[in-house]
């Protein structure tokens, strides 16, 4: 961060927004608590600093778990795109985008930390060593500060992303900046006590899901944990498609298991994988299946349960080969 070529891009990105008057956000389908903070966050902070500036976050949908942060009321289809600057948060591909007419604004700007498979955008700021957008987006603020505004309520959004995003500051890619940007965060005056009810108390019946995770989980010979979410599992516990998706988080602290996968069935059909790792790279495994992502952190679809058993064997594999020509891992 901060790198001559950093401060470049994000003085372009803040000319860009200062060019504009009418200014529209998109992130991507199914938001979790960094679209949501990142998208929500920039959009409040540009509202306190230019109130004359129309800025829209406009996306198809929303997210249940994440309600209390903000929900989005804007029609996409009702935005005039002609003389709007369009901003994609959080989004690798405009594949993925939650507002596909965000392609209609004059110019695009791509903010973004996942590996850059698919640059679109007239102007890119993407890095992909970086915890969450929400840690991009507080450190434009930081940078700007004399010029762009911020409050408690844009720190909370954007603490938020940072915190789910990093897994309570967990994962590889914390380091010093994101705590310091989250300490910056933090002196807004955060409620961390009804913020962290927010977003991590669940109902009781969600333990008994839970429970049946953990009991349907399986473990291939070279320690690839997986589990089947399928419809009737979501039926008997009355499952959102987001609490179904979080049993990956079940299975993360599984000695010698490095590599871990959900399937989900999805309403359509197919099946959306979601693949964690720790030590080994995921992402090119779930490139290989219509998917992408980051190293530790993939998604893709598959088709058929006999495409999850290709994928869970691909995956022993992986973790096989890993094992074999690496020391020092758990
Ligand atoms: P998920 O398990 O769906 O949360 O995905 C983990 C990460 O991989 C997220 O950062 C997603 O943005 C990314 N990802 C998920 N699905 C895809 C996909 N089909 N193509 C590219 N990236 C994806």
């Amino acid at each position: 961060m901060n790198t001559e070529r950093n401060i470049r891009t994000k003085t372009a990105i803040l000319e860009k927004i200062k060019e504009y008057d009418t200014i529209v956000i998109a992130r991507h389908q199914r938001p979790d608590g960094d679209a949501i903070g990142s998208s929500h966050g920039l959009a409040h902070i540009l509202r306190l600093t230019y109130p004359q500036k129309r800025i829209i976050v406009a996306n198809n949908d929303n997210s249940e778990y994440l309600a209390f942060l903000e929900t989005e009321e804007t029609d996409p289809d009702s935005i005039d795109y002609t003389n709007a600057l369009g901003i994609v948060v959080d989004t690798a591909g405009l594949d993925r985008v939650a507002n596909p007419n965000i392609t209609k604004s004059k110019e695009l700007i791509k903010i973004d930390h996942h590996i850059n498979v698919t640059p679109f955008g007239d102007l890119e700021w993407v890095e992909d060593d970086i915890s969450s957008i929400c840690e991009m987006i507080a450190d434009f603020q930081y940078t700007f500060r004399d010029e762009l505004k911020c409050d408690r309520r844009a720190a909370t959004l954007l603490y938020t992303g940072m915190v789910t995003d990093s897994g309570r500051f967990k994962y590889a890619e914390t380091n010093g900046n994101t705590l310091r940007r989250a300490g910056y965060l933090l002196d807004f005056g955060i409620d961390m006590q009804r913020l962290y009810a927010n977003i991590y108390l669940e109902d009781f019946n969600y333990f008994k899901f839970q429970a049946n995770v953990f009991d349907k989980m399986q473990i291939t010979p070279n320690g690839v944990a997986y589990v089947y979410v399928d419809k009737a599992m979501q039926e008997l516990f009355h499952l959102s498609r987001e609490q179904a998706s979080n049993s990956v988080e079940f299975m993360n602290k599984i000695k010698g298991s490095l590599i871990w996968l959900a399937f989900i069935d999805n309403p359509d059909g197919s099946i959306r994988v979601r693949l964690r790792s720790r030590f080994v790279t995921v992402d090119r495994l779930a490139n290989k299946y219509g998917g992408g992502g980051h190293s530790n952190a993939s998604g893709a679809t598959v088709h058929s349960t006999q495409e999850m058993q290709a994928l869970i064997s691909d995956a022993d594999k992986l973790l096989a080969d890993y094992k074999a020509n690496n020391t020092g891992w758990l």
